[in-house]
């Protein structure tokens, strides 16, 4: 299976990278979606340390709503940097994290959808999936998303932690939904009807690392090894094995992210 989105080139992982790629592999984790903050220079420097060193690793690079501030005077400069990121680094198969976060609300809220859209244009135009963090914003995203033209973007919803309504929406506009290692806490019984009505064709898995690991690790550092653990929850929600889950977001990142 595939971790579809995890921070491996952040500095939480800087001392032991090659000692968490071999957990991954050791637990069937064949490659992963690292995601690198386009304005961060020193992640952008170590993303190429982490495909070197696991050859199925791809990168996704975005402005993530958090840091958007820094474009607050020019938005069209996040989408400028990303592309510039994008056309140094041949692993990179998508723009992201990209969206709103009305829950920290780190960026005044217009510059967030300022810096949101204009990278949903450079999607549009490079032809690339999208990867959005949403939290507390959902009217606002779905609105920024359904004015482009038809026939784009696509991409996952991440980290989904929506209700059903929130993901029926997702799925009609044509989008992917991951889910991390919240799926697998006994009381998010929300999430878990989620998890039993995502088509298996545009379900995927994450772990977000280092952030949100799953039971029975709360609280640790999370590692794209803890992924089988999703897999697992999401598998005994729907009655099937961990194996069809994980093989169903194998091909699902395949085919999205075209590694
Ligand atoms: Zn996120
Ligand atoms: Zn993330």
């Amino acid at each position: 299976m595939i971790d579809s989105h995890c921070h491996l080139a952040g500095e939480e992982f800087a001392a032991d990278l090659s000692d968490v790629i071999a957990r991954a592999s050791a637990a069937g984790i064949s490659g992963a979606l690292v995601i690198v903050g386009a304005e961060d220079e020193e992640e952008y420097q170590r993303a190429a340390g982490v495909t070197s060193a696991w050859p199925g690793a791809r990168l996704s690079i975005g402005v993530h709503p958090h840091t958007a501030g820094q474009f607050a005077d020019d938005p069209a400069a996040a989408a400028q940097l990303v592309e510039a990121r994008l056309a140094g680094t041949p692993a990179a198969r998508a723009i992201g994290e990209i969206g709103l976060d009305y829950h920290y609300d780190f960026a005044p809220r217009d510059v967030q959808q300022a810096v949101f859209r204009e990278q949903i244009g450079l999607a549009r135009r490079l032809n690339l999936p999208i990867v959005i963090h949403t939290r507390e914003a959902e009217e606002d995203t779905f609105r920024i998303l359904a004015e482009a033209p038809a026939g784009g973007p696509r991409g996952v919803f991440h980290c989904f932690t929506g209700d059903r309504a929130m993901a029926r929406r997702a799925l009609d506009a044509g989008f992917h939904i991951s889910l991390a290692g919240i799926v697998t806490f006994p009381r998010a019984t929300e999430l878990h009807e989620v998890a039993k009505m995502i088509p298996l064709d545009r379900l995927l898995i994450e772990t977000d690392s280092p952030f949100l690991a799953p039971v029975p690790h709360r609280g640790t550092r999370n590692e794209p090894a803890r992924v089988v653990h999703v897999a697992e929850a999401i598998a005994l929600l729907r009655g099937t094995n961990a194996e069809v889950v994980g093989e169903a977001s194998h091909e699902n990142f395949t085919q999205l992210f075209n590694p």
